[in-house]
C-alpha cells in the first residue's frame, strides 16, 4: 500500500491589531497554497467578535488556514495611562503564553515550526519545548529590524546624544535615525519595563532559526546589506534575514453585490485619481484640535476625499488601537466642526470607524492617501500605485515617514507643527494640493516614484523573483523540520 506522506504543519502567532494579523494571515496563506503545508494561525486579541467582524473575507481565510482565536486576554487591571504601547502588548503576549503552550501540545501533526510576529517572542520557549524551528515575522520594514536589533549592543554615547541633545542615532550600516522620528523607548528613557521588554524581546529575535521581514531587496537594498553584514549589524545577530514581502491582503472583486461598501459605490461616481483617501490605521486617534484642523485643511483644499473619522482623544494617539468605539449611526459626527458636512457633501465622504481600506485604495478614483503611515496601509499603497501624504503618529511610524518622504520619495511630509503640536489648516491644505492637483510638479515626481516602487514590489513576488524565493528557502526548512536543519548545518 503507497504511504502518503503527512503533510508539514507550520504554526503562525499573531499579536492585537489588524496590522499585525493581516500579514500573518497572508503568510500562512502563502505556506498553504504555494507550498502545501498545513496551516494553524493562533489569533490573540483583546476583543476577538470586533477582529472578526473587521477581517474582510474572514471565511476565505478560514477555507485554507485553521484559524484558532485564543481565549482574549484581559489585562486592564495590570495597564495603566503612561503605559506604552509595546510593553501593552507584550504584556497582553506573555498572558497568552499558557494557553498557546496548551493548544499546541494538543496539535496533531505537531508543527515543525513556530513563526510568530515582533510581540510574540516569549513563544521561542514553547518552540524549544517542543523540538519546533523559530521564526520571527517582522511585519515592519528592514530599517526598524536594525534599531531593534541594534537597540541592546548600542553605544551608549550615542544613546545620551541621541535621549538628551536630540542628536541622530547611528544605526550600524543604516540610515541613522532622527530624533523626530524616534520611537518610545528613546522618549521614555526611564521607563525601565519598556527598556526592558525592547531588549528582551530584541535578544530573543536574535535567536530565531530565521527572521521574516515584509519587505523587499529593492526597497532596501542598503539596509537589507549591513542586517547580513558580519562587520555591521551580522556582528551582533547572525539569523538568516528574508526578505518575503510585500505581502498585504489582495483585493477580493465584490461587483455589485449587496455587501458592497457604500463607500465603494461613492467612489464609482468619482473621475479618476481625484479622492485623497484619509485613515489612520486601525487605531489611530487625534486629538479634538487636530481633528478640527484637519476637517478645516481638506475642505479648503477643495479636493475630492474619503475620511475614516474616529473621536478624538486627548493624550493618545492609538486611543482605538485596543478598545474600538463601536461604529454610530451615520451623519456627521458631533465632534467635526459645524456645518463641515452640509459644506462638504458634494466633495467628500466621512466614514465612521472602519472603511475597507484595500479595495478603497484599489479603486481607481483614489489618487492620494493621507496615512499615519502604518507599515500595511504603506504597501497597500505602494501595490495600488497611490502616492501618500505621511501623518505619523507613535510606534516606528515616523520612521517609516521618513523613509517614504526622503529616502524613496514617493510621499510628502507636513513639516510645519504649531508650537502646539497642531498641524494647521493651511499646511494641510497646501500639502493636499501638492499631492493631489494634475499640474503640481511635485504631485507627478511622487506619482512616478510610487509606481517604479509597485513595479519593483511585483517583480519580487512574481515567480523567479527575490521574495518568492525567500519564501521557498523557509518554507523548506519547515519540512525538513529542526533534525534537517541540524544535518545540514553539519554537512556544510
Ligand atoms: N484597515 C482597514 N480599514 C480601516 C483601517 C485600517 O481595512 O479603516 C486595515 C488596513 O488596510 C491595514 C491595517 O488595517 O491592513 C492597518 O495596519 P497598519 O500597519 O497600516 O496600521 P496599524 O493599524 O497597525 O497601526
Amino acid at each position: 500500500m503507497e504511504v502518503v506522506p503527512t503533510k508539514t504543519r507550520i504554526a503562525l502567532l499573531a499579536s492585537p491589531g489588524m496590522g499585525h494579523l493581516i500579514p500573518v494571515l497572508e503568510l500562512g496563506q502563502r505556506f498553504a497554497t504555494h507550498h502545501r503545508c498545513l496551516v494553524t494561525i493562533f489569533v490573540v486579541t483583546t476583543d476577538a467578535s470586533t477582529t472578526q467582524s473587521q477581517l474582510p473575507h474572514y471565511s476565505s481565510y478560514r477555507d485554507l488556514l485553521d484559524i484558532v482565536f485564543l481565549p482574549p486576554v484581559d489585562v486592564s487591571d495590570l495597564v495603566t495611562n503612561s503605559m506604552a504601547i509595546l510593553s501593552q502588548l507584550v504584556l497582553i503576549m506573555r498572558h497568552a503564553m499558557p494557553i498557546l503552550r496548551t493548544e499546541i501540545a494538543e496539535l496533531k501533526p505537531r508543527p515543525s515550526a513556530l513563526v510568530v510576529d515582533l510581540f510574540g517572542t516569549e513563544a521561542f520557549e514553547i518552540a524549544d519545548d517542543f523540538g519546533m524551528l523559530k521564526y520571527m515575522f517582522d511585519t515592519t520594514n528592514a530599517w526598524f529590524l536594525a534599531l531593534s536589533l541594534y537597540y541592546p549592543h548600542q553605544d551608549e554615547t550615542n544613546k545620551h546624544d541621541h535621549v538628551y541633545l536630540h542628536k541622530p542615532l547611528n544605526i550600524p550600516g543604516c540610515a541613522p535615525l532622527k530624533f523626530e522620528d524616534t520611537i518610545d523607548p528613546y522618549l521614555l528613557p526611564d521607563d525601565r519595563v519598556l527598556h526592558d521588554d525592547y531588549v528582551k524581546m530584541a535578544l530573543d529575535m536574535a535567536r530565531a532559526h530565521g527572521i521574516l521581514v515584509n519587505s523587499w531587496e529593492y526597497l532596501e537594498p542598503k539596509t537589507l546589506k549591513a542586517l547580513r553584514d558580519p562587520n555591521l549589524l551580522g556582528r551582533f545577530s547572525s539569523v538568516p534575514v528574508h526578505p518575503v514581502g510585500p505581502l498585504i491582503r489582495p483585493v477580493k472583486p465584490v461587483g455589485n453585490s449587496v455587501c458592497r461598501s457604500k463607500v465603494l459605490d461613492w467612489l464609482d461616481s468619482q473621475p479618476a485619481e481625484s479622492v485623497l483617501y484619509v485613515s489612520f490605521g486601525s487605531g489611530g486617534t487625534l486629538s479634538a484640535d487636530q481633528l478640527t484642523e484637519l476637517a478645516w485643511g481638506l475642505e479648503l483644499s477643495q479636493q475630492r476625499f474619503v475620511w475614516v473619522v474616529r473621536p478624538p482623544m486627548e493624550g493618545s494617539a492609538f486611543g482605538a488601537y485596543f478598545h474600538q468605539n463601536k461604529r454610530t449611526e451615520d451623519g456627521t459626527p458631533a465632534y467635526l466642526p459645524d456645518g463641515f458636512a452640509s459644506r462638504t457633501r458634494d466633495l467628500g465622504l466621512v466614514v465612521e470607524m472602519w472603511a475597507p481600506q484595500t479595495e478603497v485604495l484599489a479603486h481607481e478614483s483614489v489618487g492620494g492617501f493621507l496615512s499615519h503611515c502604518g507599515w500595511n496601509s504603506t504597501l497597500e499603497s505602494v501595490i495600488n500605485g497611490v502616492p501618500m501624504i505621511c501623518w505619523p503618529l507613535y510606534a516606528e511610524q515616523g520612521m517609516n515617514a521618513t523613509m517614504l518622504s526622503d529616502h524613496l520619495g514617493m510621499a510628502t511630509r507636513p513639516r510645519e507643527v504649531g508650537p502646539d503640536g497642531v498641524i494647521g489648516r493651511e499646511v494641510i491644505e497646501k500639502v493636499i494640493r501638492r499631492v493631489m492637483e494634475k499640474d503640481e510638479e511635485h504631485g507627478k515626481l511622487v506619482k512616478a516614484k510610487v509606481l517604479d516602487l509597485k513595479h519593483s514590489a511585483e517583480v519580487a513576488l512574481a515567480k523567479g523573483g527575490s521574495s518568492r524565493g525567500s519564501l521557498e528557502l523557509v518554507a523548506k526548512e519547515c519540512v525538513t523540520g529542526l533534525t534537517g536543519l541540524r544535518e545540514r548545518a553539519r554537512g556544510a
